[in-house]
Protein backbone atom coordinates (compact mmCIF):
# COMPACT_ATOMS: atom_id res chain seq x y z
CA UNK A 1 0.00 0.00 0.00
CA UNK A 2 2.83 2.35 1.12
CA UNK A 3 4.25 1.47 -2.14
CA UNK A 4 1.49 2.32 -4.37
CA UNK A 5 1.04 5.95 -2.72
CA UNK A 6 4.91 6.69 -3.56
CA UNK A 7 4.54 5.69 -6.93
CA UNK A 8 0.89 7.48 -7.26
CA UNK A 9 2.81 10.78 -5.85
CA UNK A 10 5.41 10.28 -8.61
CA UNK A 11 3.29 9.92 -11.59
CA UNK A 12 1.45 12.83 -12.12
CA UNK A 13 -2.17 12.05 -12.98
CA UNK A 14 -4.53 12.45 -15.89
CA UNK A 15 -5.80 15.63 -14.67
CA UNK A 16 -2.37 17.17 -13.15
CA UNK A 17 -1.17 16.03 -17.01
CA UNK A 18 -3.54 18.05 -19.14
CA UNK A 19 -3.23 21.21 -16.45
CA UNK A 20 0.32 21.40 -16.92
CA UNK A 21 0.05 20.80 -20.88
CA UNK A 22 -2.44 23.59 -21.03
CA UNK A 23 -0.60 25.32 -18.69
CA UNK A 24 2.41 25.26 -20.37
CA UNK A 25 1.42 26.06 -23.82
CA UNK A 26 -0.70 28.99 -22.81
CA UNK A 27 2.38 30.17 -21.48
CA UNK A 28 4.89 29.56 -24.33
CA UNK A 29 1.73 31.68 -26.46
CA UNK A 30 1.54 34.80 -23.64
CA UNK A 31 5.67 34.57 -23.63
CA UNK A 32 5.87 35.14 -27.64
CA UNK A 33 2.98 37.83 -27.29
CA UNK A 34 4.99 39.88 -24.85
CA UNK A 35 7.77 39.26 -26.51
CA UNK A 36 6.90 40.42 -29.85
CA UNK A 37 4.31 43.22 -28.61
CA UNK A 38 6.27 44.75 -26.23
CA UNK A 39 9.86 44.39 -26.59
CA UNK A 40 10.45 43.91 -30.12
CA UNK A 41 8.21 46.80 -31.29
CA UNK A 42 10.61 49.18 -30.85
CA UNK A 43 13.39 47.87 -33.04
CA UNK A 44 10.55 46.29 -35.37
CA UNK A 45 9.44 49.66 -36.37
CA UNK A 46 12.44 51.36 -36.46
CA UNK A 47 14.02 49.49 -38.94
CA UNK A 48 10.69 49.36 -41.26
CA UNK A 49 10.76 53.30 -40.96
CA UNK A 50 14.31 53.31 -41.60
CA UNK A 51 13.98 50.85 -44.94
CA UNK A 52 10.92 52.93 -45.70
CA UNK A 53 13.13 56.37 -45.90
CA UNK A 54 16.00 54.68 -48.30
CA UNK A 55 13.40 53.07 -50.89
CA UNK A 56 11.49 56.58 -50.86
CA UNK A 57 15.10 58.43 -51.94
CA UNK A 58 15.46 55.61 -54.24
CA UNK A 59 12.17 55.96 -56.12
CA UNK A 60 12.96 60.20 -56.15
CA UNK A 61 16.56 59.53 -57.13
CA UNK A 62 15.12 57.86 -60.60
CA UNK A 63 12.30 60.63 -61.40
CA UNK A 64 15.47 63.51 -60.65
CA UNK A 65 15.07 64.89 -64.19
CA UNK A 66 11.55 63.33 -65.14
CA UNK A 67 8.27 66.41 -65.62
CA UNK A 68 6.51 63.60 -62.80
CA UNK A 69 9.03 64.93 -59.91
CA UNK A 70 6.54 67.00 -57.87
CA UNK A 71 3.75 64.86 -58.38
CA UNK A 72 6.14 61.35 -57.32
CA UNK A 73 6.91 63.62 -54.57
CA UNK A 74 4.00 64.49 -53.28
CA UNK A 75 2.32 61.31 -53.51
CA UNK A 76 5.42 60.00 -51.18
CA UNK A 77 5.23 62.96 -48.74
CA UNK A 78 1.45 62.03 -48.30
CA UNK A 79 1.84 58.01 -48.26
CA UNK A 80 4.76 57.98 -45.85
CA UNK A 81 4.54 61.20 -44.21
CA UNK A 82 7.49 62.32 -44.76
CA UNK A 83 9.18 66.22 -45.76
CA UNK A 84 11.66 66.90 -48.38
CA UNK A 85 14.14 68.87 -49.88
CA UNK A 86 15.65 68.37 -53.25
CA UNK A 87 18.40 70.70 -54.08
CA UNK A 88 21.56 71.42 -56.52
CA UNK A 89 24.88 71.90 -55.21
CA UNK A 90 24.40 74.78 -54.27
CA UNK A 91 21.81 74.42 -52.02
CA UNK A 92 19.21 76.05 -54.18
CA UNK A 93 16.26 74.07 -53.30
CA UNK A 94 13.89 73.61 -56.39
CA UNK A 95 11.32 70.73 -54.74
CA UNK A 96 10.38 71.52 -50.87
CA UNK A 97 6.97 69.18 -49.32
CA UNK A 98 6.54 69.63 -45.84
CA UNK A 99 4.79 66.60 -44.54
CA UNK A 100 2.13 67.68 -41.87
CA UNK A 101 1.94 71.47 -40.15
CA UNK A 102 4.27 69.95 -36.89
CA UNK A 103 7.47 70.96 -36.28
CA UNK A 104 10.12 69.81 -38.70
CA UNK A 105 13.56 70.91 -38.96
CA UNK A 106 13.76 71.15 -42.77
CA UNK A 107 11.14 73.89 -42.80
CA UNK A 108 14.27 76.13 -41.37
CA UNK A 109 17.16 75.07 -43.51
CA UNK A 110 18.94 77.87 -45.56
CA UNK A 111 20.42 77.75 -48.57
CA UNK A 112 24.01 77.52 -46.91
CA UNK A 113 22.71 74.44 -44.79
CA UNK A 114 21.96 72.36 -47.55
CA UNK A 115 25.30 73.55 -49.71
CA UNK A 116 27.28 72.58 -46.66
CA UNK A 117 25.05 68.94 -46.42
CA UNK A 118 25.84 68.47 -50.08
CA UNK A 119 29.48 68.88 -49.55
CA UNK A 120 29.83 66.76 -45.82
CA UNK A 121 27.47 64.04 -47.43
CA UNK A 122 29.15 63.95 -50.89
CA UNK A 123 32.34 63.91 -49.27
CA UNK A 124 31.47 61.00 -47.09
CA UNK A 125 30.64 58.26 -49.28
CA UNK A 126 27.09 59.89 -50.92
CA UNK A 127 24.46 59.24 -48.25
CA UNK A 128 24.15 60.31 -44.27
CA UNK A 129 21.55 59.20 -41.97
CA UNK A 130 20.97 60.77 -38.52
CA UNK A 131 18.39 60.58 -35.78
CA UNK A 132 17.46 63.36 -33.46
CA UNK A 133 14.94 64.19 -30.68
CA UNK A 134 12.83 67.34 -31.93
CA UNK A 135 11.45 68.31 -28.43
CA UNK A 136 8.35 68.46 -29.27
CA UNK A 137 5.29 66.09 -29.31
CA UNK A 138 4.83 62.82 -31.91
CA UNK A 139 1.70 61.64 -32.59
CA UNK A 140 1.48 59.31 -29.90
CA UNK A 141 2.24 62.02 -27.27
CA UNK A 142 5.46 61.55 -26.23
CA UNK A 143 8.48 62.89 -27.28
CA UNK A 144 9.17 62.36 -31.41
CA UNK A 145 12.41 60.82 -32.72
CA UNK A 146 13.24 62.02 -35.84
CA UNK A 147 15.11 60.42 -38.95
CA UNK A 148 17.18 62.70 -41.32
CA UNK A 149 18.14 61.49 -44.18
CA UNK A 150 20.67 62.69 -47.23
CA UNK A 151 21.72 61.63 -50.19
CA UNK A 152 23.79 63.16 -52.84
CA UNK A 153 23.50 62.20 -56.37
CA UNK A 154 24.71 62.80 -59.57
CA UNK A 155 21.95 62.73 -62.15
CA UNK A 156 22.52 61.05 -66.11
CA UNK A 157 22.07 64.45 -67.31
CA UNK A 158 25.30 65.92 -65.65
CA UNK A 159 23.59 67.70 -62.50
CA UNK A 160 24.43 67.44 -58.89
CA UNK A 161 21.28 66.94 -56.52
CA UNK A 162 20.96 66.18 -52.84
CA UNK A 163 17.77 64.79 -51.46
CA UNK A 164 16.84 65.41 -47.97
CA UNK A 165 14.17 63.56 -46.27
CA UNK A 166 12.98 63.67 -42.43
CA UNK A 167 10.61 61.78 -41.24
CA UNK A 168 8.95 61.16 -37.94
CA UNK A 169 10.66 57.78 -36.08
CA UNK A 170 6.93 57.45 -34.49
CA UNK A 171 8.00 56.87 -30.77
CA UNK A 172 6.41 53.63 -29.96
CA UNK A 173 6.57 53.77 -25.96
CA UNK A 174 2.68 55.44 -26.28
CA UNK A 175 1.54 51.74 -28.38
CA UNK A 176 3.72 49.99 -26.33
CA UNK A 177 1.63 50.95 -22.70
CA UNK A 178 -1.64 50.39 -24.83
CA UNK A 179 -1.12 47.02 -25.81
CA UNK A 180 0.52 46.38 -22.42
CA UNK A 181 -2.99 47.16 -20.69
CA UNK A 182 -4.59 45.27 -23.63
CA UNK A 183 -1.91 42.17 -23.29
CA UNK A 184 -2.81 42.04 -19.27
CA UNK A 185 -6.30 41.90 -20.03
CA UNK A 186 -5.63 39.04 -22.78
CA UNK A 187 -3.57 37.35 -20.46
CA UNK A 188 -5.83 37.07 -17.44
CA UNK A 189 -8.50 35.74 -19.83
CA UNK A 190 -6.25 32.80 -21.33
CA UNK A 191 -5.33 31.63 -18.12
CA UNK A 192 -8.91 31.91 -17.07
CA UNK A 193 -10.61 30.08 -19.97
CA UNK A 194 -7.49 27.82 -20.16
CA UNK A 195 -8.02 27.12 -16.43
CA UNK A 196 -11.57 26.06 -17.40
CA UNK A 197 -11.09 24.55 -20.43
CA UNK A 198 -8.33 22.17 -18.80
CA UNK A 199 -10.47 21.42 -15.95
CA UNK A 200 -13.43 20.97 -18.45
CA UNK A 201 -11.29 18.51 -20.32
CA UNK A 202 -9.41 16.13 -17.97
CA UNK A 203 -12.99 16.01 -16.03
CA UNK A 204 -14.14 14.52 -19.23
CA UNK A 205 -10.96 12.50 -20.14
CA UNK A 206 -10.36 11.16 -16.40
CA UNK A 207 -13.79 10.48 -15.47
CA UNK A 208 -14.29 7.38 -18.11
CA UNK A 209 -10.53 6.18 -16.98
CA UNK A 210 -11.34 6.24 -12.87
CA UNK A 211 -14.24 4.57 -13.92
CA UNK A 212 -12.72 1.69 -15.56
CA UNK A 213 -10.05 1.48 -13.49
CA UNK A 214 -12.01 1.17 -10.32
CA UNK A 215 -13.98 -1.81 -12.09
CA UNK A 216 -10.83 -3.17 -12.71
CA UNK A 217 -9.92 -3.00 -8.68
CA UNK A 218 -12.88 -4.85 -8.35
CA UNK A 219 -11.98 -7.36 -10.94
CA UNK A 220 -9.03 -8.03 -9.37
CA UNK A 221 -9.82 -8.77 -6.13
CA UNK A 222 -12.34 -11.67 -8.30
CA UNK A 223 -15.78 -10.23 -8.99
CA UNK A 224 -16.17 -11.25 -12.19
CA UNK A 225 -19.39 -10.25 -12.53
CA UNK A 226 -17.77 -6.71 -12.73
CA UNK A 227 -19.07 -4.83 -16.00
CA UNK A 228 -17.12 -2.08 -17.62
CA UNK A 229 -18.46 1.25 -18.23
CA UNK A 230 -17.97 1.99 -22.30
CA UNK A 231 -18.30 5.75 -22.65
CA UNK A 232 -15.97 8.54 -23.03
CA UNK A 233 -13.46 8.42 -25.79
CA UNK A 234 -12.91 5.51 -28.61
CA UNK A 235 -9.83 3.93 -26.55
CA UNK A 236 -12.12 4.01 -23.50
CA UNK A 237 -14.72 2.15 -25.13
CA UNK A 238 -12.08 -0.22 -26.81
CA UNK A 239 -10.55 -0.46 -23.36
CA UNK A 240 -13.65 -1.73 -21.85
CA UNK A 241 -14.46 -3.61 -24.82
CA UNK A 242 -11.66 -5.76 -23.72
CA UNK A 243 -11.87 -6.10 -19.52
CA UNK A 244 -15.46 -7.06 -20.67
CA UNK A 245 -14.22 -10.03 -22.68
CA UNK A 246 -11.42 -10.83 -19.66
CA UNK A 247 -14.18 -10.33 -17.28
CA UNK A 248 -16.67 -13.14 -19.15
CA UNK A 249 -13.56 -15.51 -19.62
CA UNK A 250 -12.20 -15.27 -16.00
CA UNK A 251 -15.89 -15.28 -14.59
CA UNK A 252 -16.40 -18.86 -17.37
CA UNK A 253 -13.15 -20.20 -16.46
CA UNK A 254 -13.84 -19.73 -12.52
CA UNK A 255 -16.94 -21.33 -12.92
CA UNK A 256 -15.14 -24.50 -14.80
CA UNK A 257 -12.68 -24.27 -12.02
CA UNK A 258 -15.50 -24.58 -9.48
CA UNK A 259 -16.92 -27.72 -11.10
CA UNK A 260 -13.90 -29.53 -11.48
CA UNK A 261 -13.01 -29.08 -8.30
CA UNK A 262 -16.40 -30.41 -7.46
CA UNK A 263 -16.09 -33.26 -10.19
CA UNK A 264 -12.52 -34.31 -9.04
CA UNK A 265 -13.04 -34.38 -5.51
CA UNK A 266 -15.80 -36.62 -6.62
CA UNK A 267 -13.97 -38.72 -9.09
CA UNK A 268 -11.08 -38.90 -6.40
CA UNK A 269 -13.34 -39.89 -3.66
CA UNK A 270 -15.48 -42.45 -5.36
CA UNK A 271 -12.88 -44.88 -5.84
CA UNK A 272 -10.86 -44.44 -2.70
CA UNK A 273 -13.70 -45.55 -0.72
CA UNK A 274 -14.45 -48.40 -3.04
CA UNK A 275 -10.74 -49.52 -2.47
CA UNK A 276 -10.87 -48.83 0.76
CA UNK A 277 -13.86 -50.53 1.88
CA UNK A 278 -12.87 -53.80 -0.61
CA UNK A 279 -9.72 -54.05 1.20
CA UNK A 280 -11.80 -53.54 4.70
CA UNK A 281 -14.02 -56.36 3.81
CA UNK A 282 -10.95 -58.54 2.73
CA UNK A 283 -9.60 -58.07 5.65
CA UNK A 284 -12.04 -58.34 8.24
CA UNK A 285 -14.00 -61.69 6.31
CA UNK A 286 -11.24 -64.00 5.15
CA UNK A 287 -13.24 -65.91 2.32
CA UNK A 288 -13.94 -62.56 0.67
CA UNK A 289 -9.98 -62.68 -0.14
CA UNK A 290 -11.09 -63.35 -3.75
CA UNK A 291 -9.32 -62.66 -7.17
CA UNK A 292 -12.70 -60.53 -8.11
CA UNK A 293 -12.19 -58.23 -4.90
CA UNK A 294 -8.68 -57.67 -5.47
CA UNK A 295 -9.24 -56.76 -9.46
CA UNK A 296 -11.75 -54.20 -8.13
CA UNK A 297 -9.07 -52.72 -6.23
CA UNK A 298 -6.38 -52.41 -8.83
CA UNK A 299 -9.51 -51.19 -11.32
CA UNK A 300 -10.02 -48.26 -9.28
CA UNK A 301 -6.51 -47.74 -8.30
CA UNK A 302 -6.38 -47.87 -12.20
CA UNK A 303 -9.33 -45.40 -12.40
CA UNK A 304 -6.99 -42.82 -10.01
CA UNK A 305 -3.97 -43.40 -11.70
CA UNK A 306 -5.57 -41.40 -15.32
CA UNK A 307 -7.22 -38.91 -13.73
CA UNK A 308 -4.41 -37.90 -12.07
CA UNK A 309 -2.39 -38.45 -15.34
CA UNK A 310 -5.18 -36.23 -17.13
CA UNK A 311 -4.75 -33.60 -14.80
CA UNK A 312 -0.81 -33.70 -14.89
CA UNK A 313 -1.03 -33.69 -18.97
CA UNK A 314 -3.51 -30.69 -19.12
CA UNK A 315 -1.85 -28.70 -16.68
CA UNK A 316 1.96 -28.93 -18.52
CA UNK A 317 -0.29 -28.75 -22.06
CA UNK A 318 -1.41 -25.38 -21.16
CA UNK A 319 1.94 -24.57 -19.10
CA UNK A 320 3.43 -24.73 -22.45
CA UNK A 321 6.31 -27.18 -21.51
CA UNK A 322 5.58 -29.81 -23.14
CA UNK A 323 7.91 -30.46 -26.28
CA UNK A 324 7.10 -33.04 -29.29
CA UNK A 325 9.34 -35.72 -29.90
CA UNK A 326 8.61 -36.31 -33.28
CA UNK A 327 9.01 -39.40 -35.56
CA UNK A 328 8.10 -40.41 -38.60
CA UNK A 329 5.22 -43.63 -38.34
CA UNK A 330 2.61 -45.60 -39.95
CA UNK A 331 -0.40 -43.65 -38.42
CA UNK A 332 -2.74 -46.49 -39.76
CA UNK A 333 -0.62 -49.51 -38.22
CA UNK A 334 -0.64 -47.44 -35.01
CA UNK A 335 -4.34 -46.76 -34.67
CA UNK A 336 -5.34 -50.56 -35.02
CA UNK A 337 -2.43 -51.30 -32.61
CA UNK A 338 -4.71 -49.11 -30.33
CA UNK A 339 -7.62 -50.80 -31.48
CA UNK A 340 -6.69 -54.26 -30.17
CA UNK A 341 -6.33 -52.85 -26.39
CA UNK A 342 -10.32 -52.93 -26.34
CA UNK A 343 -10.72 -56.39 -27.36
CA UNK A 344 -11.57 -56.60 -23.97
CA UNK A 345 -14.60 -54.89 -24.14
CA UNK A 346 -16.38 -57.71 -25.51
CA UNK A 347 -19.93 -56.63 -26.35
CA UNK A 348 -18.64 -53.57 -28.69
CA UNK A 349 -16.97 -53.34 -31.98
CA UNK A 350 -14.76 -51.03 -33.65
CA UNK A 351 -14.79 -50.70 -37.60
CA UNK A 352 -11.73 -49.17 -38.78
CA UNK A 353 -12.56 -48.44 -42.61
CA UNK A 354 -8.49 -47.61 -43.95
CA UNK A 355 -6.97 -47.23 -47.30
CA UNK A 356 -3.24 -48.16 -47.73
CA UNK A 357 -1.11 -47.14 -44.82
CA UNK A 358 -0.17 -43.68 -44.13
CA UNK A 359 2.90 -42.02 -42.51
CA UNK A 360 2.77 -39.09 -39.99
CA UNK A 361 5.85 -36.93 -39.02
CA UNK A 362 4.34 -36.49 -35.29
CA UNK A 363 4.92 -37.35 -31.55
CA UNK A 364 3.70 -41.16 -31.87
CA UNK A 365 2.57 -41.45 -27.77
CA UNK A 366 0.42 -37.92 -28.16
CA UNK A 367 -1.51 -38.66 -31.23
CA UNK A 368 -2.19 -42.08 -29.54
CA UNK A 369 -3.31 -40.40 -26.58
CA UNK A 370 -5.58 -38.06 -29.29
CA UNK A 371 -6.97 -41.20 -30.27
CA UNK A 372 -7.14 -43.20 -27.16
CA UNK A 373 -9.64 -39.84 -25.83
CA UNK A 374 -11.58 -40.05 -28.89
CA UNK A 375 -12.40 -43.48 -28.99
CA UNK A 376 -12.47 -43.55 -25.06
CA UNK A 377 -15.47 -40.76 -25.46
CA UNK A 378 -17.18 -42.27 -28.27
CA UNK A 379 -17.16 -45.55 -25.99
CA UNK A 380 -18.75 -44.03 -23.43
CA UNK A 381 -21.21 -41.96 -25.26
CA UNK A 382 -21.94 -44.92 -27.63
CA UNK A 383 -25.19 -46.04 -28.57
CA UNK A 384 -27.84 -48.86 -28.55
CA UNK A 385 -24.98 -50.49 -31.56
CA UNK A 386 -22.52 -50.41 -29.62
CA UNK A 387 -20.22 -49.52 -32.39
CA UNK A 388 -17.81 -46.86 -32.44
CA UNK A 389 -16.44 -46.55 -36.29
CA UNK A 390 -12.81 -45.28 -36.99
CA UNK A 391 -12.36 -43.83 -41.16
CA UNK A 392 -9.56 -43.25 -42.66
CA UNK A 393 -9.18 -40.50 -45.64
CA UNK A 394 -6.42 -39.31 -47.39
CA UNK A 395 -5.96 -36.50 -49.82
CA UNK A 396 -3.62 -33.34 -50.87
CA UNK A 397 -0.86 -34.19 -48.95
CA UNK A 398 -3.11 -34.64 -45.58
CA UNK A 399 -4.80 -37.38 -43.50
CA UNK A 400 -8.26 -37.09 -41.32
CA UNK A 401 -9.00 -39.57 -38.82
CA UNK A 402 -12.68 -39.85 -38.27
CA UNK A 403 -13.98 -41.71 -34.92
CA UNK A 404 -17.72 -41.58 -35.37
CA UNK A 405 -20.56 -42.95 -32.51
CA UNK A 406 -24.16 -43.45 -32.88
CA UNK A 407 -25.09 -42.30 -29.42
CA UNK A 408 -26.69 -39.52 -27.87
CA UNK A 409 -24.72 -36.81 -29.83
CA UNK A 410 -24.06 -33.17 -28.52
CA UNK A 411 -26.21 -29.97 -28.31
CA UNK A 412 -25.26 -27.21 -31.36
CA UNK A 413 -25.00 -24.54 -29.08
CA UNK A 414 -22.31 -26.91 -27.10
CA UNK A 415 -20.16 -27.82 -29.95
CA UNK A 416 -17.86 -25.50 -29.39
CA UNK A 417 -17.41 -25.18 -25.21
CA UNK A 418 -16.30 -28.92 -25.05
CA UNK A 419 -13.02 -28.41 -26.37
CA UNK A 420 -12.31 -26.07 -23.36
CA UNK A 421 -11.06 -28.10 -20.50
CA UNK A 422 -13.33 -29.09 -17.37
CA UNK A 423 -16.34 -28.57 -19.86
CA UNK A 424 -18.99 -31.06 -19.29
CA UNK A 425 -22.04 -31.11 -21.88
CA UNK A 426 -24.11 -32.87 -18.66
CA UNK A 427 -23.28 -31.21 -15.76
CA UNK A 428 -24.97 -34.05 -14.01
CA UNK A 429 -22.00 -35.94 -12.69
CA UNK A 430 -22.22 -39.45 -13.96
CA UNK A 431 -19.56 -41.54 -12.70
CA UNK A 432 -20.45 -44.60 -15.26
CA UNK A 433 -19.09 -42.39 -17.52
CA UNK A 434 -15.32 -42.56 -17.42
CA UNK A 435 -13.52 -38.75 -17.80
CA UNK A 436 -12.54 -35.40 -16.56
CA UNK A 437 -13.81 -33.26 -18.89
CA UNK A 438 -10.59 -32.74 -19.73
CA UNK A 439 -10.27 -35.60 -22.73
CA UNK A 440 -11.28 -33.25 -25.35
CA UNK A 441 -8.90 -30.33 -24.16
CA UNK A 442 -6.16 -32.74 -24.02
CA UNK A 443 -6.51 -33.69 -27.72
CA UNK A 444 -7.06 -30.17 -28.56
CA UNK A 445 -3.58 -28.79 -27.20
CA UNK A 446 -1.98 -31.70 -28.73
CA UNK A 447 -3.09 -31.41 -32.09
CA UNK A 448 -2.18 -27.68 -31.71
CA UNK A 449 1.20 -28.41 -30.80
CA UNK A 450 1.38 -30.59 -33.80
CA UNK A 451 -0.24 -28.03 -35.92
CA UNK A 452 -3.18 -30.26 -37.00
CA UNK A 453 -6.93 -29.46 -37.22
CA UNK A 454 -9.81 -31.47 -35.78
CA UNK A 455 -13.74 -30.62 -35.24
CA UNK A 456 -16.78 -32.30 -34.65
CA UNK A 457 -20.35 -32.56 -36.34
CA UNK A 458 -23.10 -34.00 -34.26
CA UNK A 459 -26.62 -34.29 -34.24
CA UNK A 460 -28.82 -34.99 -30.79
CA UNK A 461 -29.80 -38.82 -31.13
CA UNK A 462 -28.21 -40.00 -34.33
CA UNK A 463 -24.35 -39.42 -32.72
CA UNK A 464 -21.14 -37.38 -33.10
CA UNK A 465 -18.59 -37.73 -35.29
CA UNK A 466 -14.71 -36.51 -33.91
CA UNK A 467 -12.11 -36.04 -36.53
CA UNK A 468 -8.65 -34.51 -36.82
CA UNK A 469 -6.15 -34.02 -39.47
CA UNK A 470 -2.32 -33.99 -39.74
CA UNK A 471 0.02 -34.03 -42.32
CA UNK A 472 1.71 -36.68 -44.40
CA UNK A 473 5.10 -36.79 -43.77
CA UNK A 474 7.20 -36.02 -46.45
CA UNK A 475 9.63 -38.99 -47.59
CA UNK A 476 12.58 -37.21 -46.06
CA UNK A 477 11.71 -37.13 -42.90
CA UNK A 478 12.78 -39.69 -40.94
P1 LIG B 1 -14.78 -36.15 -20.44
O1 LIG B 1 -13.52 -36.58 -19.81
O2 LIG B 1 -15.82 -35.71 -19.48
O3 LIG B 1 -15.29 -37.07 -21.50
P2 LIG B 1 -13.99 -34.53 -22.64
O4 LIG B 1 -13.21 -33.29 -22.69
O5 LIG B 1 -13.43 -35.71 -23.31
O6 LIG B 1 -14.34 -34.80 -21.13
O7 LIG B 1 -15.39 -34.24 -23.24
C1 LIG B 1 -16.10 -33.07 -22.85
C2 LIG B 1 -17.56 -33.28 -22.98
O8 LIG B 1 -17.93 -33.41 -24.35
C3 LIG B 1 -18.04 -34.55 -22.34
O9 LIG B 1 -18.29 -34.37 -20.98
C4 LIG B 1 -19.32 -34.85 -23.11
O10 LIG B 1 -20.37 -34.10 -22.57
C5 LIG B 1 -19.02 -34.29 -24.50
N1 LIG B 1 -18.61 -35.38 -25.42
C6 LIG B 1 -17.36 -35.76 -25.76
N2 LIG B 1 -17.36 -36.75 -26.67
C7 LIG B 1 -18.66 -37.05 -26.90
C8 LIG B 1 -19.36 -38.02 -27.73
N3 LIG B 1 -18.68 -38.86 -28.51
N4 LIG B 1 -20.70 -38.03 -27.71
C9 LIG B 1 -21.38 -37.17 -26.94
N5 LIG B 1 -20.80 -36.24 -26.13
C10 LIG B 1 -19.46 -36.16 -26.11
Amino acid sequence: MKKRKEKSRRVLGIRGQIFLGFGGFILVILILLWVFQIALLGPFYRTIKIAEVKSSAQTLERYLESDQLEEIAGRLVSSTNTSLVISDELGRPYVALKASDKYVRLEQITTRDLREIFEGVNLSGGTRMETYRSGENGSFGSEAEEILYAKTVRTPGGSNRLILLESELTPVEATVETLKVQLLCLTLVMILSGSLLALFLARRIAKPIVAVSDSAKALAQGNYEIRFPAEGSREVEELSGILNYAAGELSKVEGLRRELLANVSHDLRTPLTMIKGYAEVMRDLPGENTPENVQTIIDEAQRLTDLVNDLLDISRLEAGVVSLSRTRFNLTASIRGILTRYDKLADYRFPFEAGEDVFVFADELKISQVVYNLVNNAVTYAGEDKTVTLRQEVGNGRVRIFVSDTGEGIPEEKLRDIWERYYKVDKEHRRAQVGTGLGLSIVKNILDLHGGSYGVQSRLGEGSTFWFELELAKEEES
